[in-house]
This record gives structure tokens, sequence and C-alpha cells, in this order.
């Protein structure tokens, strides 16, 4: 098998030649056809997440078919598509994984960052952390949902959305998201399908992504140094960008919540207590369970998400991330092996 691998933080991946592995107990070999490009990888290519495994393949968007099944396999079958999400081992026994937090383990293991990722023509899975994919849609389109938009769904959920619609006047009505990349990309589809008003929040003057987002439903869109036209009931921020928290909270309504999508943020500067005050929160999200998938597989595709992807070759994943990296991606990379 080949795979583009980080032998040090801020070095460029290089392609290397492996024997494919076997799977162990309870694993699935995949043959990955498709592996979306995450900020998390750019955050772990730069070093900015402690103690990654190393040598790493990165990659925690995979979307393959299984090869091979280890003993105790139930429920897979040869040839199945299955996607493998960031979320790649809990515990079970910690008080986190036994209320329902596995989200939250103490002994997680994380696909692409603690255990070898999709940058591959090749990966191995704990085959209870995978998610069988009907074959409704291209490999390469279905891939970003596998953290883009699951970690979306959390967020948006954790912003107070999800069940119901904007229009029986359950959640928010007035949602914001701030950084328009590949979470809010496909965030912003569901929240107009449920009816919510969305107002998205891009860097000054970068027309292409605030058109972008029109065309997915935002009801408006502008940069995130303007208020919106109303006030927002919630805000999402996914750009790495901790400037935003205090400006999110300027733009959300008393009560609002502001929920920090992200895995790594830059600082955030001291802001005036009276942006907080009022019961304004700011909160943030960490990785998902596997309910949340469930939970966002099944709506997807009811909501008519779609997915706007660019496509890589695997061997140019430096090129994907770098691309990520200057914002120049509209929507999701997704690397073909
Ligand atoms: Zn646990
Ligand atoms: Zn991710």
């Amino acid at each position: 098998m080949r795979a583009m691998v980080l032998e040090r933080p801020r070095t460029p991946l290089v392609m290397r030649e492996r024997p494919a592995p076997e799977p162990g107990s309870g694993e699935i070999l995949i043959e990955v056809a498709a592996c979306g490009v995450c900020r998390t990888d750019l955050h772990v290519v730069d070093g900015e997440l402690p103690n990654p495994k190393l040598p790493i393949v990165p990659g925690h968007e995979i979307v393959g078919r299984v090869a091979a099944l280890g003993a105790g396999v139930a429920g897979l079958a040869i040839g199945e598509r299955v996607g493998v999400p960031w979320l790649g081992f809990t515990c079970g026994v910690c008080p986190y994984c036994r209320s329902g937090r596995e989200n939250l383990c103490d002994r997680p293991l994380f696909t692409g960052y603690t255990r070898d990722g999709g940058y591959a023509t090749r990966a191995l899975a704990d085959a209870r952390y995978c998610f069988p994919l009907p074959e409704r849609r291209d490999d390469a389109e279905v891939a970003p949902f596998l953290c883009a938009g699951l970690i979306g769904w959390r967020s948006y959920r954790m912003a107070g959305a999800g069940e119901g619609t904007g229009a029986e006047g359950t959640g928010p009505q007035a949602l914001g998201l701030y950084g328009f990349g590949a979470a809010a990309h496909i965030l912003a589809q569901v929240a107009a399908w449920q009816g919510r008003r969305v107002y998205a929040f891009t860097r000054s003057g970068d027309d292409a992504a605030q058109a972008f987002a029109k065309s997915l439903g935002a009801v408006w869109a502008g940069g995130s140094d303007e208020m919106p036209p109303e006030p927002l009931d919630a805000a999402i921020i996914f750009a790495p960008v901790g400037a935003l928290v205090p400006m999110a909270l300027k733009a959300v309504k008393k009560g609002g919540r502001v929920v920090c999508g992200g895995i790594h943020m830059s600082d955030i500067p001291s802001f005036p207590y009276r942006l907080l005050w009022e019961e304004r929160q700011v909160v943030s999200v960490a990785n998902l369970t596997r309910a949340d998938a469930r939970e966002f597989l099944t709506l997807a595709p009811q909501a008519g998400v779609r997915s706007e992807v660019t496509r890589y070759p695997l061997e140019a994943a430096n090129e994907a991330l770098a691309d990520l990296r200057e914002g120049r991606l509209q929507g999701a990379a997704v690397l073909i092996p």
C-alpha cells in the first residue's frame, strides 16, 4: 500500500510504500476510495495538537470498501462501503463513556492523529467505529460528511438546533456561522432546510465565499468584522481564530450561545464582561459520538445536503493542505488514491 506520512510536525508529508496490514481482532481493512482533508489535519501537521502518534498517516474522513475482516467483526461484509470518522476508539468504561459522552473519553484513539488514517490506499479501522454508507452518492462527495458534517452537526446541536425546525420556533431562528469552509457549507444547507435564517461570516472582502454561502441558503453573508442585520440567537465559530469569540458574542442576543467548533484556536483576546453578560454563553465542541454520526448520516440525505469538493490525487496531499491553509478552497478538499 501507499501512504502519505507525517514523520515530524512542520515537515511535508512523504509518500511511503508499506506492506498492507492485516486486520486484527475487531478491525477491518479498508480499500480507501476517498479521504477528506480537514482543518484538524493541518493542526496535526503544524504541530498544534499534543502527542500525535509519529510517524502518522493523517486523514479522518475516509470512504472506502471493506477489503478484509478481522476476527469477531459482525455486521459488515467484504465489499461494503463504509465511512471512518475522527473517533477511532473509546474505552467504554470511563465515566464519560458510561454517561453517553464517549466524545470525551479518557482513553480515546483518533483517526489520523493517534492511529493511522486515510491519506493512503488502505487503512485499518476498528469496525465498531465505522459506519455503513449506502452507495447513493459519489465517494468523494460523501467524504466531507465524516468530519465536517459530523462535527458541524454536533456544533449545531450544541447551538440549540438539531431537533424541530426554525418554522416551528424550535431552536435558534437566526444562526451565525463564522468561517465558511467545509463544515459551514454543509451545515448552512441543513439549517436553511430546517427553516432557520443563516448568517454567514467570512474573511472581510471574500466575495467568492460570501456568494457561495448565499448559494447554499444563507440569507446574508458578510465579513466577520460586520454586524448582522438582526441579532443572532446563536453562533458557531468554525474558523480557528480566537478574536472571533468576542465578535460573535457581540452579535448574539441575550441568552445567546457561541459555540466554538474547532479543535484548536488562536488565543481569545480579553473582552469586556458586558459582552458575556445577560446569560450569553461560550462553549466548545469536542470530537463526536457515534450517535451524532448516525443522526447526521440519516438526516443529510433527507435534507438533500450536497458537498462541493475539490479532488486531489493522494500524492498531492501537501498541496491540498496548503490550499486549505491559505483559504484557496471553496467547500472541501478530498484526496483520491
Ligand atoms: Zn472512555
Ligand atoms: Zn476533522
